[in-house]
């Protein structure tokens, strides 16, 4: 198979990736290993868009001050001057995505670390009127392909350069030779024990990108979401609910957020998570009280899907923080150039710089927007090229089934005790040992079998091991890297 532009991933990165390839002349085949389009986390985005309503400077301000002071300025300066025409451009004139209004203008959101109401929104459920539309689209344009259920196993790189991608469909390995690639993969939730991402977050683009040699930044800046309600099906209570004013109470029914940072239910990600965390561990609760605003009508969707989980929201709903957002990734310049030739990565998957140590709420959609096109359009320009490359190896009879998700959860084990909210020297040193071990054993199976699921435990891997390594490597507390007090000065 030959294409101009592969794009492996099918969230608004993917799509927008996609979308201005394909406006540039291309062709584009975008694969994706989700066999519906709620399988990433764009469909499942609820808070909204950010937008620099009232000049890009504020918002450049609170993504810095957000970041933990770690964001990297051009980083910003691009994101909010691209900001504007990528919103009307894409989303309003070539989507028409019905984001809620307010008389004649957008009802604005608010969310947390925000400095005024700039957030676009449809209800609580912004992500799936994004996407849906997006998808739409993409499947009438001439030059687009969409694979579904299509996993790329592996790049196909040489000297430097990536030609491609191996495709792996129903158990059959294919070359797809490309001018350019583009990773669109996302984040890497399925590493944790308790994560807002869906199931096939498992790293793969980072793994794929730094096995061909790839260098990935800022690893270590893994955030958790302070609001998550569920236990074993974890869901999120977006950070607009404490915008409009819900508090958080501990398990005597006290506020506490404002002993923690002046702005209280509204400091930044990090702090609010460490926070609810250890009140959770004080006083065995932490709850969302949604009483001082109207929650059934402002945000319908979450009271209903509260209500099919049997959580009372009227009582409090009961939270916990779990693995959201990795601000690092695959590093890359403003076209979302990697350090490949010809390989880009763009959204969850890549480290623009905007993040820093730590994401401001409803700046990712806009990032993978943004960066998306800007990468879109920088590959189309690339002739597609052959190289020999053997297939990989597929002698050996297929693992039982449980095979590589036991493996998994011993993975998730290794990353829940170690590489959480908090972490130490010793436990990262450890961390590392073992992943090491798991990696060698995932390493070898991969030598003569194909199967996705054993790619995806080698991704996970690897992926974990670059995050184990950077934070060993920082001593420094910022943001989402956050080192016990007893840690504190003695990391590795
Ligand atoms: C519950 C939730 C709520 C959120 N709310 C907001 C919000 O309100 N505002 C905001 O800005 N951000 C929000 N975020 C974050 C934001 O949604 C994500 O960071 C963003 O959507 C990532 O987009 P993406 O295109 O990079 O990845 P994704 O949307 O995750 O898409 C990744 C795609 O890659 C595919 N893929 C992965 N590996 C492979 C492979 N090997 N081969 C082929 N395909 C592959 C997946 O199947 C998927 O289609 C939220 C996230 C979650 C989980």
């Amino acid at each position: 198979m030959t294409t101009d532009v592969l794009v492996i991933g099918s969230g608004i990165a993917g799509c927008s990736a996609a979308l201005a390839a394909a406006r540039a002349g291309a062709r584009v085949t975008l694969a994706t290993k989700a066999t519906a389009p709620d399988e990433c986390a764009t469909w499942r985005a609820q808070g909204g868009i950010a937008v620099p309503r009232g000049g890009p400077d504020a918002l450049a301000r609170d993504v810095r001050a957000a970041s933990d002071g770690c964001a990297d300025p051009d980083a910003v300066r691009a994101l909010v001057d691209g900001a504007p025409e990528a919103v009307a451009d894409v989303l309003l004139d070539t989507l028409s995505v019905p984001f809620d209004r307010d008389g004649d203008g957008f009802d604005y959101g608010r969310e947390a670390a925000h400095s005024a109401r700039r957030v676009l929104h449809v209800d609580a459920s912004t992500g799936r009127h994004v996407l849906g539309p997006f998808l739409s689209h993409l499947r009438g344009r001439e030059r687009v392909t969409i694979l579904e259920d299509t996993a790329a196993l592996d790049l196909l790189a040489r000297d430097g350069r990536v030609h491609g991608a191996w495709l792996e469909r129903d158990g059959d390995v294919e070359a797809c030779f490309a001018g350019a690639t583009v990773l669109a993969t996302g984040g890497i939730g399925a590493l944790f024990p308790r994560s807002t991402n869906p199931d096939g977050a498992t790293g793969d683009g980072i793994a794929m990108a730094a096995r061909a040699g790839a260098s990935a930044e800022d690893m270590e800046y893994v955030q958790f979401h302070p609001t998550v309600a569920g236990g074993d099906e974890p869901f999120l209570v977006s950070e607009a609910v404490r915008g409009e004013g819900a508090l958080l109470r501990d398990g005597n029914g006290e506020r506490f957020a404002a002993r923690y940072h002046p702005d209280a239910e509204l400091a930044p990600r990090d702090v609010v998570a460490r926070a609810v965390a250890r009140e959770r561990e004080r006083t065995g609760e932490v709850t969302l009280d949604v009483s001082p605003l109207d929650f059934r009508a402002a945000f319908p969707d979450l009271a209903a899907r509260c209500a099919a989980r049997g959580v009372e929201w009227r009582s409090g709903i009961p939270v916990a923080p779990a693995e959201h957002f990795l601000c690092g990734g695959i590093a890359v310049d403003r076209e979302g150039r990697t350090g490949l030739d010809r390989l880009f990565a763009v959204g969850e998957c890549a480290r623009t710089g905007v993040h820093g140590a730590n994401r401001l709420a409803s700046t990712s959609l806009l990032e993978g927007l943004v960066w998306g096109l800007r990468a879109g359009e920088a590959a189309a320009g690339y002739e597609s090229t052959r190289i020999d490359a053997p297939p990989p190896l597929d002698d050996d009879p297929p693992l039982p089934p449980a095979f590589a998700a036991d493996k998994f959860a011993r993975l998730r084990r290794i990353v829940g005790e170690h590489l959480g909210l908090e972490r130490d020297p010793d436990g990262l040193r450890r961390a590392r040992a073992a992943l090491r071990r798991l990696k060698g054993e995932a390493d070898a199976y991969c030598r003569t079998r194909t199967s996705r699921d054993l790619y995806e435990l080698r991704a996970a891997c690897v992926t974990a091991l670059l995050v184990a390594r950077a934070a060993g490597r920082n001593p420094e507390s910022r943001g989402c890297h956050h080192l016990t007090a007893e840690a504190s000065g003695r990391a590795d």
